[in-house]
């Protein structure tokens, strides 16, 4: 493998500030900093720094841009999109009355349940049942973790301000009530529906399938910066705005940030997603390509939920490659700079690449480490997999507990 120096990746912002380089083909994730944003985006971001402006007009033109990258009537921006959620989910609980905005969340009123079928209460870095709950919403859980039927949400609607349905890659694949039967029923109960769509490119198909509110996440696919969008009915995007008074003061978002998620929705609406899925299509030929070795199978896999985006799977046999996926998966992390591969299914026997969000040089770099550390199984074979296996489930509470310890 070349030195790192050769492959013409920019480091010299993480040399300057002493912070660990890091190559990453895991997809956004939080723990790396979200995703990475253009020159355009950062520009914007820089431009409104050192200026004042009425936030309110700023975020009316936030909503014309949300308004046109998903057919809502209105939208907002928050923090993120699990802030989205629970604002969401407040507005409905108080609509315009401040005082109720106030009382929150000891004091929801009596109507507060929140549907929301069993197979969809993910995690997603936190649990979604806790963003309910900061509202003050009660769980109305729908049916079992594999199967809803259409009686148990009608049953569940009985008392609810709102349902919650979350369209991921975390929740159950099978056996979920369709978005538009879902939309069916509780809008014969006159229930508003709010659809967490974080990180579905999908910035229409939820409000055209009926949702009154759906959220998506700023600084996933979008790569603008952290942020969350509220899209959907004027009424509840408004009564979710009027949280910042209340429990949306601690999930208050910066005017750079608008500033910087409006360039975001802008470029999304301008760039050429073709051109883009070219640049991932060739980074994972060529890493497939790099994993023709004994014990090893890798093919491209179109996004569980159907986003215009493929990983890269690698399976991996462990008596023929001489490690397991979870070993192979921390030994990559082990790696000078360290690749973070997509390891949430290392116990079925695979990782993914995830060719999103790279820098130039970086898709290079993977492809030259990939037979480096698959075809040299000692070093990986010396982790414990137990440990790692444990991690995986384990070690994203555990870097918390374990920061400045
Ligand atoms: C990422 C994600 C979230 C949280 O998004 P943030 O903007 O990081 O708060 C919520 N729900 C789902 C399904 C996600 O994938």
């Amino acid at each position: 493998m070349r030195k790192n120096e050769e492959y013409g990746v920019d480091w010299n912002w993480h040399d300057a500030n002493g912070l660990d380089r890091v190559v990453n083909v895991s997809g956004t994730m939080t723990s790396l900093g979200g995703s990475v944003t253009s020159a355009r985006v950062a520009e914007a971001t820089a431009a409104v720094m050192p200026r004042f402006v009425k936030m309110h007009d700023l975020q009316a033109r936030a909503s014309e841009t949300i308004a046109k990258l998903t057919g809502a009537e209105a939208g907002f921006l928050t923090a993120s999109a699990s802030a989205g959620i629970t604002l969401a989910i407040a507005g409905c609980l108080t609509g315009l009355d401040p005082a109720k905005v106030e009382a929150l969340p000891l004091e929801p009123g009596p109507d507060n349940g929140v549907a929301v079928q069993m197979g969809h209460l993910c995690e997603y870095g936190a649990p979604v049942a806790q963003a309910v709950a900061l509202a003050g919403g009660k769980l109305h859980i729908v049916g079992q973790s594999t199967l809803t039927r259409d009686y148990q949400l009608e049953a569940a609607l009985e008392g609810a301000c709102a349902a919650l349905y979350v369209v991921s890659h975390h929740v159950v694949d099978y056996g979920m009530m369709p978005l538009d039967r879902f939309v069916e029923i509780c809008h014969a109960k006159g229930v508003p529906v709010i659809v967490d769509a974080a990180s579905e490119y999908d910035l229409a198909g939820m409000l055209a399938k009926g949702a009154d509110i759906a959220i998506y996440s700023g600084h996933k696919f979008l790569s603008g910066p952290t942020s969350g969008i509220v899209a959907g009915r004027r009424d509840l995007v408004r009564a979710a705005y009027l949280q910042n008074i209340g429990i949306g003061r601690g999930m208050k978002i910066g005017k750079e940030s608008i500033a910087g998620a409006i360039a975001a929705m802008q470029q999304w609406l301008e760039r050429d997603h073709a051109a883009v899925r070219a640049e991932e299509t060739r980074a994972l030929e060529m890493w497939q390509a790099a994993c023709a070795l004994p014990g090893i199978t890798a093919l491209p896999l179109p996004d569980p939920t159907d986003n215009p985006l493929e990983r890269l799977r690698v399976f991996v046999d462990p008596v023929v490659a001489g490690a397991s996926a979870a070993q192979f998966a921390v030994a990559f992390g082990r790696l000078d700079p360290p690749i973070v591969v997509r390891g949430h299914e290392v116990e079925k026997g695979y990782f993914d690449l995830d060719p999103c969000n790279l820098t130039p040089g970086q898709a290079e770099l993977v492809r030259d480490a990939l037979p480096q550390v698959l075809s040299t199984p000692a070093e990986a074979a010396k982790i414990d997999q137990r440990a790692a296996l444990s991690d995986t489930r384990n070690g994203g509470t555990q870097s918390y507990l374990d920061w400045l310890a």
